[in-house]
């Protein structure tokens, strides 16, 4: 087994294939995909609607269309499956476990690129008993497209994202119409018009509804919510979390990288830089949950990124700007900036934590880098532009971001 690589990607979605490539595209072929799953490819695998491909092929593919063509695109860059990183080491080490047993290899470069997840049941905090038939739409998505499964009947579905809403039409593809969609806000999270496609599919949408218990022995049986002060009881048989993502942070946790301490998200610059040269990453990890055109095209811009630095092999000047948010924003990627390469703009990606409309300033000191007008939404990307880091004064020891 091969145990040194120029770069070492971890995960193969969207975004660790398309930087996968864009290293590939340099000049860099000593490198490897890592992939704890049997199949490369992420989540676009188990997404069937066609939501995909309308930035990278300009038009609209489902999931797994999406995945076969960014894969053909990615000059067979190997993929090595069934391959899980347990650790990661200073210097680019990683302990791998796979059908070899547990392994160390290096990179002198490696990209985190491990994605997202929807919030379980456990750190919602719903009481009840522990029966079967509580999943999310990641889980059902893959007993419905990939297992071609029918794993409930008549289930609740809780939360309004995008993707809650796409937990209704897998249903529907497996023949299956939800019971109930609930909500604890005053409005869906998602687009309102989205609201149409629960009630053109008959499913009714439960506005300012709290759930707050799930019942059954060995299945679900029923769920208990609260609205207007009033508990319901609603039978179904299966509870579906949507959406509340989260970074794939197991990793980072337990490693030696600076990261949020609240959130569990890698200190990155806007390179994706970690606090340890030899590691950057990427994608939905630092921004759960972008769409998958959206991860593959920053990929690209990350793989190109690496390049330069294997390339160039430039002693890395890390002198990193923590970037501050206030009170509604939920987190900004990059979360610093690194002024060694203070003289380009950069774009933050910034989600508030509930629905805010204002001014959006981002400064040092007095000294504005951005300002504009946004009407924020929960769960929505909000793209700030061109943030001028020309501006920033070399001894800056902050920059803040606030909505006003
Ligand atoms: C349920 C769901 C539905 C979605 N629907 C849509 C949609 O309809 N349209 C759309 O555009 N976007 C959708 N998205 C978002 C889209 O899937 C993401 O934008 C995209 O997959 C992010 O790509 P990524 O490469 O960052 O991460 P991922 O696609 O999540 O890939 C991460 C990869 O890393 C692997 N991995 C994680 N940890 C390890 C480890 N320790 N060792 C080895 N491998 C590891 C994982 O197995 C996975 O393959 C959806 C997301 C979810 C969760």
């Amino acid at each position: 087994m091969k145990l040194n690589y120029d770069a070492i990607i971890i995960g193969s979605g969207p975004s660790g294939i398309a930087a996968a490539t864009a290293l590939k595209q340099q000049g860099i072929n000593d490198i490897v995909i890592l992939e704890r799953e049997s199949q490369p490819g992420g989540v676009p695998r188990h997404c069937q609607h066609p939501t995909f491909g309308l930035l990278a092929f300009k038009q609209p593919m489902k999931g797994s269309t999406f995945v076969q063509k960014i894969l053909a695109l990615s000059a067979d860059v190997p993929v090595m499956t069934n391959t899980t990183v347990v650790e990661i080491r200073p210097e680019g080490k990683l302990l791998i476990s796979s059908d070899k047993g547990i392994t160390e290899i290096q990179g002198k470069r490696v990209l985190i690129a491990t994605g997202a997840r929807e919030t379980p049941r456990h750190p919602r905090l719903v009481s009840g008993l522990r029966p079967q038939g509580v999943l999310t739409t990641g889980a059902l998505q893959q007993f419905v497209y990939l297992n071609r499964q029918k794993p409930c009947r008549n289930p609740v579905i809780i939360g309004s994202e995008i993707v809650s809403f796409s937990a209704i039409w897998t249903l529907r593809n497996a023949g299956v119409k939800a019971k109930a969609m609930i909500e604890s806000q005053a409005r869906i999270t998602a687009n309102r018009p989205l609201s149409l496609v629960s009630k053109l599919m008959g499913v009714p949408l439960h506005l300012n509804t709290k759930l707050v218990e799930i019942g059954g022995l060995e299945r679900v049986e029923y769920v208990l919510v609260e609205r207007n002060g009033q508990t319901e009881r609603i039978d179904c048989d299966a509870v579906i979390f949507t959406g509340e993502f989260t970074g794939e942070y197991s990793l980072i946790r337990k490693s030696h990288l600076d990261f949020i301490a609240h959130s569990g998200c890698p200190v990155v610059d806007a390179d994706g830089r970690c606090s340890d040269a030899a590691y950057y990453a990427l994608g939905n990890m630092l921004h759960p949950a972008d769409m998958g055109d959206q991860c593959y095209q920053e990929g690209k811009v990350i793989g190109l990124a690496v390049a330069r630095d294997l390339n160039d092999n430039a002693e890395s000047v890390l002198n990193r700007i923590p970037i501050q948010h206030d009170k509604h924003i939920l987190f900004t990627a990059p979360t610093c900036v690194n002024t060694s390469a203070a003289a380009d703009p950069f774009n933050l990606n910034i989600r508030v934590k509930h629905a805010v409309s204002g001014q959006v300033t981002v400064k040092v000191g007095n000294t504005v880098l951005y300002q504009g007008n946004h009407r924020c939404l929960p769960g929505r990307r909000i793209m700030l532009k061109n943030v001028k880091a020309e501006l920033i004064p070399l001894n800056a020891t902050e920059i803040s971001v606030s909505i006003v």
